[in-house]
């Protein structure tokens, strides 16, 4: 395989990478704004800066390493993923979207090419979620998501603040954490799940973002001696709250694609091994990358629902709890990840991401598509968490030839 780009010297970087903060069953633990993600940021400051880029921070603390173009009234086409992990997480999850951007610079340079437009590679702040929440701090305060102050306030499990901990570790920039024009951003990851090794697929050419409904539902029936009352005059919630989870799976594979239900958590009333349940609480996460789908998918679940209790002798009430919009991404920045895996001779198929990533808030500013590499397994957030050698390398030659269409001007990004 010729690619642009160099496998040996990503996966060393990787590998080197990896050695950061190392978890203790051969994956990684960099929680955000930590030590050990300051011992991150640090290398990759130092790799950029041997790559012949510049430094910059913003408030938030978000990176970015900047290749001056041809054109220094551009705006920048930015790579970018981050470089915190959960606690007990994988050497490549964000990680890898960083390198194989750190790679793409380096192979320019190998090449002596100068884009028209600058690049930028960027590491945003705390994506995780697991140290300080909500995840994508850094892109969703860029994105206007969430204010700076809020986020800078921000209380991490441990109690302390984000913004005493980015001062801590040397990251508390002054570059404006809101105000930063981009002429379009591509973001490589891990797929984090098990569809591109299935279906035997080199390259995720990624569309877009999964739109999300949260729910919260209650049922309620009467409790009642699980010896003396007679089944045909049972109000029994558990029952009526099995039917609708039973049928909002049904609903997922009826709706079929990239429909998603799922009833996570359930808790029964009064939980007694004798006592016919009187009342039923569950979560329910509806997704779907079509706002109208969604739209169909709620209407439906809040149909079932009714009819479930009804069936019982129950009543129900349904709470919203949260709710994400569909994302697409930029189609002409997404056609050309596609025709890149195709220059290449990848086996590609287009996926929609099921997981948040800092691309989702940028995308909702800046022309934006993203670049899946498999993962072995589907494993993610798992120290086991791996992928080849050979799919590295795939993934950033993609990036590589992406990046290079979206900064020589030439692809119309509206
Ligand atoms: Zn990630």
């Amino acid at each position: 395989m010729d690619l642009p780009i160099s496998a040996a010297r990503l996966w060393d970087s990787l590998m080197e990478m990896a050695t950061i903060g190392p978890g203790t069953q051969g994956g990684s633990r960099r929680l955000a704004l930590t030590d050990e993600d300051r011992a991150g940021r640090d290398r990759f400051v130092e790799w950029c800066q041997q790559a012949g880029c510049t430094i910059s921070v913003d408030q938030v603390g978000n990176v970015f390493a900047r290749r001056a173009g041809r054109d220094t009234s551009l705006p920048p086409v930015v790579m970018g993923s981050h470089l915190d992990t959960q606690p007990t997480g994988g050497r490549f999850d964000g990680v890898y979207g960083v390198l194989a951007g750190l790679e793409v610079l380096r192979s320019l340079n190998d090449h002596g090419i100068t884009t028209l437009h600058p690049l930028e590679l960027a590491v945003w702040t705390n994506e995780e979620g697991s140290r300080f929440s909500p995840p994508m701090m850094g892109s969703g305060v860029l994105t206007g998501v969430f204010t700076l102050d809020e986020i800078l306030d921000a209380v991490a499990q441990d109690g302390a603040r984000l913004g005493d901990e980015l001062e801590r570790i040397g990251y508390a920039g002054t570059a404006s954490a809101t105000d930063h024009p981009m002429a379009a951003y591509l973001e490589a990851h891990i797929e984090q799940g098990p569809v591109l090794e299935v279906e035997g697929h080199q390259i995720g050419v990624v569309s877009g973002a999964q739109g999300q409904r949260w729910f919260e539902v209650t049922v309620t029936g009467q409790e009642a001696h699980a010896g003396p009352t007679p089944m045909r005059l049972r109000r029994d919630a558990l029952v009526a709250a099995a039917r609708m989870v039973d049928a909002l799976h049904h609903l997922g594979h009826r709706i079929g694609g990239d429909a998603c239900t799922t009833v996570g958590i359930l808790d029964v009333e009064p939980h007694s091994r004798n006592v016919i349940p009187g009342k039923v609480w569950f979560t329910v996460d509806l997704r779907h990358p079509d706002d109208a789908v969604l739209a169909t998918m709620e209407a439906e679940f809040r149909q079932l629902v009714a009819d479930c209790a009804a069936g019982c002798g129950c009543t129900a009430a349904i709470a919203p709890f949260w709710d994400f919009p569909a994302t697409p991404f930029a189609p002409a920045l997404v056609a050309c990840v596609e025709d890149s895996a195709r220059a290449f001779g990848f086996s590609q198929r287009r996926i929609v991401s099921g997981a948040g990533h800092d691309a989702v808030y940028i995308a909702r500013k800046v022309p934006t598509a993203m670049v899946f590499i498999p993962c072995i397994g589907g494993i993610s957030h798992n120290e086991a968490e791996d992928i080849s050698l050979d799919d590295a390398a795939r993934g950033a030659a993609v990036l590589y030839r992406t990046v290079l269409a979206a900064a020589d001007g030439t692809l119309s990004l509206s």
